[in-house]
């Protein structure tokens, strides 16, 4: 098999701290970037024909990757996988596409539907994964049609064969990747749609921790209850280990200040963990995907 026209594509011993949010993690044995389909379904082979284990991302907004690395061929779908087209009030966009980036499109053509991802980083391929929300909406619902691959076939699934939850998806039920999706929007006022994508953009500014790395909520949130009051309460904001910290700004995210490393956080995840289980009787569930050697 002729794997020569990928080798521009693939980096060795790539740092994770690099294509994360949280800005930890080791290395990852091979990083690869595909730009086209092609691409992709010959890496694919590639990873099978040298039996690698495969490992997906997107912008790795929502990853931790612990500090001894990945094992194996991490594939990424970022910005140079990324095609958008509008047409009949749809978006029709291949994963690396950054999900706020497809926001900022659907407004410019006045199309709603899509404001509620203006502050969500990552890719389009991610959301779809993590089914991702904020404030009044979720991506789940907009699906027309998501294109998935895997080595040898390309299919799709239809609005009614793609079916999700809160952060979950059949694309993490199916473990597949998603090459790509269609997202019905509707026609809408522009002012308005601007006027609610600054809104949440200003309840992000004021009630996150952007100037820190981070992957967003910690943990998912358990029925009926809200996590950050429940990490409060229990006297966790501003807790550290290592570099790792609960936020003083927001108590349901765990921020880097700087040198923390993967096992910092980790450690940090699971001490919160036994606490909130221990006052509340509740269990946490990281919504943040720790993934690597561990
Ligand atoms: C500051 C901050 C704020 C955030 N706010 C929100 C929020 O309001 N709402 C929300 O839902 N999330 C939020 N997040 C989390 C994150 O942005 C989302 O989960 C996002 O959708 C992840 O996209 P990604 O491309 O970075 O995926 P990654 O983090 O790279 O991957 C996440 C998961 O998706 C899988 N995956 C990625 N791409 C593909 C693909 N093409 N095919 C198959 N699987 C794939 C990966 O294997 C992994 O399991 C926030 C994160 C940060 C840092």
């Amino acid at each position: 098999m002729e794997f020569k026209q990928l080798e521009h594509l693939i980096y060795r011993d790539y740092p994770m701290s690099k294509a994360t949010s949280f800005k930890v993690g080791g290395p990852a044995d091979y990083l690869f970037r595909p730009e086209t389909i092609e691409d992709l379904q010959l890496g694919l082979q590639y990873a099978q024909h040298y039996q690698l284990p495969i490992t997906v991302i997107g912008c790795g907004s929502n990853l931790l990757v612990t500090d001894k690395g990945i094992r194996g061929f991490v594939i990424q779908l970022a910005e140079n996988f990324s095609k958008a087209t509008v047409h009949n009030n749809q978006i029709t966009a291949t994963s690396g596409c950054y999900f706020s980036a497809l926001s900022k499109l659907a407004a410019y053509h006045s199309l709603t539907g899509l404001e509620f991802a203006v502050g969500i980083p990552g890719s389009l391929g991610g959301a779809i994964y993590m089914n991702a929300g904020a404030y009044d909406g979720e991506i789940g619902p907009l699906i027309e049609e998501v294109v998935w691959v895997t080595a040898d076939e390309v299919g799709t699934w239809s609005r009614d064969e793609f079916t999700y939850s809160y952060r979950n998806s059949k694309a993490q039920e199916e473990g597949v990747i998603v090459a790509g999706a269609t997202l019905q929007l509707a026609p809408g006022n522009p002012e308005e749609i601007y006027a609610k994508m600054n809104d949440f953009q200003e309840k992000r500014r004021s009630k996150q921790p952007l100037e820190y790395p981070s992957a967003g909520s910690t943990f998912k949130r358990p029925p009926g209850r809200y996590v950050g009051p429940m990490i409060e309460e229990a006297d966790l904001k501003g807790y550290s280990i290592g570099g790792a910290q609960v936020s003083t700004k927001h108590a349901g995210f765990i921020i880097n200040t700087g040198n923390a490393t993967a096992t910092d956080i980790i450690n940090l995840i699971e001490f919160i963990q036994k606490t909130i289980k221990e006052k509340f009787d509740v269990d946490l569930i990281p919504e943040v995907r720790i993934i690597g050697e561990k």
